[in-house]
């Protein structure tokens, strides 16, 4: 049953549109039966709304001395100002959709909520990072509720997102 009004962001890629670095997508079937029915999705896809081409080389979180950057992996080309950039009015841009909640694409070095790998010189990765998508959201909606779709696909975490997504709608 649709929910009134309810509008949900979402990484592009979730709802089977084929915007991934390899021409794909992460088409996310539970997320479309259980919560889908209920709400209007408003999908994003930060990498090919910056401007990226798909396919694209993948892209990844590099820890360097000046900080955190988000680089081409094979090229180490560094996208880091220009994604920044462009996260920041993208989610300014929200505003206008009047969202009540947001599912993620976990892993994703734009859209990772957390735990998203960052390397060092190296080659070694730690799970430490959140995609600077999902950072510049953060930032911007503190109080959104903010989910990837692999904690969605507990029907627990599933619920409680939803009670925090209608609160967050009626408040
Ligand atoms: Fe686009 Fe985010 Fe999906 Fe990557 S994870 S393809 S940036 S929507």
């Amino acid at each position: 049953m649709k929910l009134d009004g309810i509008r949900i962001g979402i990484s592009a890629c979730l709802l089977g549109q084929n915007v991934r670095y390899d021409g794909g997508n992460k088409l996310d079937n539970i997320l479309l039966s259980t919560i889908g029915p209920m709400v209007e999705w408003v999908p994003v896809c930060p990498e090919v709304e910056l401007g990226l081409d798909t396919p694209r080389e993948p892209l990844s979180l590099v820890e360097s001395s000046a900080g955190l950057r988000m680089v081409v992996t094979n090229t180490g080309e560094d996208l880091t100002e220009s994604m920044r950039a462009f996260a920041r009015k993208r989610v300014s841009r929200l505003v206008r959709e009047h969202l009540s909640g947001f599912v993620l694409k976990k892993d994703s070095p734009s859209c990772g909520l957390s735990e998203v790998k960052v390397y060092d010189g190296s080659g070694l990765s730690a799970r430490t990072g959140q995609g600077l998508f999902a950072q510049a959201l953060v930032r911007q909606f503190p109080e959104l509720p903010i989910e990837d779709e692999e904690r969605l696909a507990d029907p627990a975490v599933r619920q409680s997102f939803m009670e925090r997504v209608l609160a967050y709608h009626h408040k």
